[in-house]
């Protein structure tokens, strides 16, 4: 497997904050599958080096779905073959299931993780891939076994983790022991998703400190916020003062989850970095860089985007 640098979590004693967090930006596999545009292939090329160019040090660039499913990263094995990366960022795909994942290894050589999902409660995982929580997981084991063979980074997402729009809250309990079982099964990282904005700070703080305190020492636990009720900032900061320290966002807020139907919103990166700095935690990502290539997505989409420091402008005192 990949080995991956040590990541600076030291504690701020002025803030009680990390000094440092690591982002994913995901708008290049979770905003642009839940466009209803198709982004020209030199487009999404141009936006995902703009976005490596910002500084930024991780990026989920595609899934590896069936094309009359998600049209829109039809293009995913050409996008890879041809985008330019900084060496050092670190590149992940997701994939639904194993006929994905063997289309993702045949293309390996071009990125460094893989993710793999399920949702925590049982209505949502129907609704996403029509199984239960228990047959999902138990074909998840032998992907991530096959994704660790591969030389490969194993990471898992949990959705719904923080509440179900069918079932309403989801047990930290049920969270905890899919993650457990993920864990046993070689998942290196996990990936807490709010996939329909339901996470309140309270709810952030009770899960987080659950799983930090139980599996800290054995992954990585990364918080995969959405701005749908528009507490997706104040739920970083409830992380982030449990320890959190890797979190994902998309830059102009683009993105969401297909299922229920309209619910949209990943927390925008630019916001999230605009929020982190101005708190001293260093992201290592340039701001100004940042809102530009959402401006960049915007003028593409030819709509306008709703994240706030892409309307606004970063903080100006003069
Ligand atoms: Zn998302």
């Amino acid at each position: 497997m990949v080995a991956r640098p040590m990541v600076d979590t030291a504690i701020n004693p002025d803030t009680g904050l990390p000094r440092r967090v690591v982002i994913r930006e995901v708008g290049p596999r979770d905003g642009f599958q839940n466009e209803p545009e198709l982004i020209p292939t030199d487009d999404k090329i141009a936006l995902i080096e703009q976005l490596a160019a910002t500084g930024v040090p991780r990026m989920e660039l595609t899934s590896f779905v069936r094309a009359d499913v998600v049209p829109q990263l039809a293009d995913g094995p050409e996008v890879l073959a041809r985008v330019e990366l900084p060496a050092g960022l670190e590149r992940s795909v997701i994939v639904p299931n194993p006929r994905g994942l063997d289309l993702a290894l045949a293309n390996s050589e071009h990125f460094d993780d893989v993710n793999v999902f399920l949702s925590a409660s049982e209505s949502h995982n129907r609704a996403n891939v029509n199984r239960s929580v228990a047959e999902s997981l138990a074909g998840l084991v032998p992907m991530l076994a096959r994704i660790a063979d591969a030389g490969l980074r194993p990471r898992a997402s949990i959705s719904t983790a923080f509440g179900c729009p069918y079932e309403g809250t989801v047990p930290v309990e049920r969270v905890a022991e899919i993650s457990e079982a993920l864990l046993d099964a070689g998942a290196v990282d996990l990936n807490l998703a709010d996939t329909t904005g339901m996470a309140n700070p309270v709810t952030v703080k009770r899960l987080f400190v659950t799983l930090l305190e139980r599996f800290g020492e054995r992954a990585e636990l990364t918080a995969h916020f959405h701005n749908t009720r528009g507490q997706g900032l104040a739920n970083v900061v409830a992380a982030l003062e449990v320890g959190v320290t890797s979190f994902d966002s998309s830059f102009g807020e683009l993105g969401g989850c297909p299922v229920p139907p309209g619910a949209t919103g990943n927390i925008a990166t630019e916001d999230l970095v605009s929020l982190l700095h101005e708190m001293g935690v260093e992201t290592g990502i340039d701001l100004d860089s940042m809102i530009a290539a959402s401006a960049a997505v915007q003028r593409i989409l030819g709509r306008r985007l709703t994240s706030h420091t892409l309307v606004s402008g970063p903080v100006d005192w003069h």
